[in-house]
């Protein structure tokens, strides 16, 4: 009796042992492939020189999606097709500038231009709003400030990232609401429009913009991000001349809803064709900047999977879908639709990995999953220790591929060392030049090593 369990033990130390061998050899051979052969970086090149910035409904984003086609289908997997998606059709205009006049130290009253942009879906300002502004930190300063002193005015949320917090998106977390709700709140109290200081955690002048959203039935003010810089310097100017009068002008304007569309490749599973296993990042950037880090980096790594699989004669067991999602950033209809579609079809989705976190040095996987998968993960950690991926983080995955959850999927995000991401996040500063080709490759390695491993071993249902 003994001995037979001893046999048993051994011989499942031999099967994981050579198991986890050909994963090891493997997870080298796709190191090796990115690393020195990899097209991720020219990619990446092309959609933000070649393309630019493609926030979605716009021309730009269009030419996008043929880019993303085409791509795909010069790395020939068994298909490539669009999902038409519905999106929004918002753009900024030509115009926007805040000024207003502030004492120098001389004593002369000098003219101050402000960075500043939009937020996106922010309406225009329909000409130029001069108006005194009025700072606060919260909505509860704002509420305590009141209609009488807010009526007329533009109010001003100068509130920062919190600075203390390692983890970069809990700190972007925290300060998302001002940007969401603040101009709906100001505009309950009569303001006429809404400023913020742009959500970052670099000291520079670079504005950041990113979706604001009216709520119902409340009247919609114009709305902008001021540089970290223009802020600090707006309040100062605020305190020694209380009544000074900012003028602002924005010419966005929105249009119908209009069509555009998912970009999805597929390689069909040699063992379960029937279960997917979604790899992707957002076409969609805003409309400053390129969308280098956001999320121009996921795009090119869901790629380069791709391609990495094919160039190593890799044959997934489970269907692998490659999705270049449209329109995260304004709404996320690209992952809602795609969803409905997979419940539509009654699809069996088993995992799904994202890239949304900016093209920078990987450290692990953000993770939604069930205990049992969490458990499997773990034990892969020998394997992904070389490629330092150890840090594990429960709880999150990506917006894009969030609407999948319920069921049995595992859903994961590229985790990297994320302390510069927010310097770009949404900003004219997101270009090219500020990914660096190493980084963006090993991101790319480790999503095609967890998706490799997720496709050999499968995904278990429940504990
Ligand atoms: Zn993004």
């Amino acid at each position: 009796m003994m001995k037979t369990r001893l046999t048993t033990i051994l011989v499942f130390f031999f099967v994981t042992g050579i198991a986890q061998e050909k994963d090891s050899v493997m997870l080298s051979k796709i190191h090796e492939e990115i690393l020195l052969r990899g097209e991720c970086y020219d990619n990446l090149r092309y959609l933000c020189k070649g393309i630019g910035q493609r926030l979605a409904g716009s021309e730009s984003a269009a030419k996008a999606i043929s880019w993303g086609k085409k791509t795909l289908e010069e790395i020939q997997p068994d298909s490539v097709y669009l999902m038409p998606v519905e999106v929004p059709h918002w753009t900024r205009g030509k115009h926007e500038s805040g000024t207003y006049s502030a004492m120098a130290e001389d004593g002369q009253l000098k003219p101050v231009s402000v960075a500043l942009t939009a937020l996106g879906g922010s309406v225009g300002t329909g000409g130029t709003i001069t108006a005194e502004v009025v700072e606060v930190k919260s909505f509860e300063e704002l509420q305590a400030l009141g209609e009488e002193r807010v009526k007329g005015k533009i109010v001003f949320f100068n509130k920062a990232m919190d600075a203390a917090l390692i983890n970069t998106g809990a700190a972007y977390g925290g300060a998302y609401p001002i940007r969401g709700k603040g101009p709906s709140e100001a505009a309950k109290y009569g303001a006429v429009a809404c400023l913020i200081r742009s959500l970052t955690l670099a000291d520079d002048n670079y504005p950041h913009t990113g979706a604001t959203q009216y709520e119902e039935g409340v009247v919609r003010i114009p709305a902008a991000a001021l540089s970290a810089v223009a802020s600090r310097q707006l309040s100062k100017d605020l305190k020694a001349n209380p009544g000074l009068k900012f003028n602002l002008e924005l010419s966005c304007e929105a249009f119908p809803r209009t069509m555009q569309a998912n970009v999805i490749a597929e390689i069909r599973g040699t063992a379960f064709p029937d279960e997917y296993i979604t790899i992707g990042g957002h076409l969609d950037s805003w409309d400053i900047g390129e969308g280098a880090h956001d999320d121009g980096a996921g795009i090119v790594q869901s790629i380069e999977v791709l391609r990495a699989f094919r160039a190593l004669g890799y044959q997934p067991r489970h269907t692998i879908r490659i999705v270049l999602f449209i329109n995260e950033e304004f709404g996320n209809d690209g992952g809602q639709t795609y969803a409905r579609c997979a419940k539509e079809q009654d699809e069996i989705h088993v995992a799904a990995i994202e890239s949304d976190a900016g093209g920078f040095s990987p450290v692990g996987f953000e993770c939604d999953l069930n205990d049992h998968q969490y458990e499997l993960l773990k034990s892969w950690s020998g394997l992904f220790d070389p490629y330092n991926l150890l840090r594990l983080r429960r709880g999150g995955s990506g917006v894009d591929i969030r609407p999948l959850k319920g069921g049995r999927i595992a859903l994961f995000g590229l985790s990297v060392e994320g302390q510069r991401y927010f310097d770009y996040h949404h900003s004219n500063n997101d270009i090219f030049e500020n990914v660096n080709k190493r980084e963006l490759e090993l991101g790319a390695a480790a999503m095609a090593s967890l998706a490799y491993m997720l496709d050999q071993t499968g995904i278990p249902s429940e504990k």
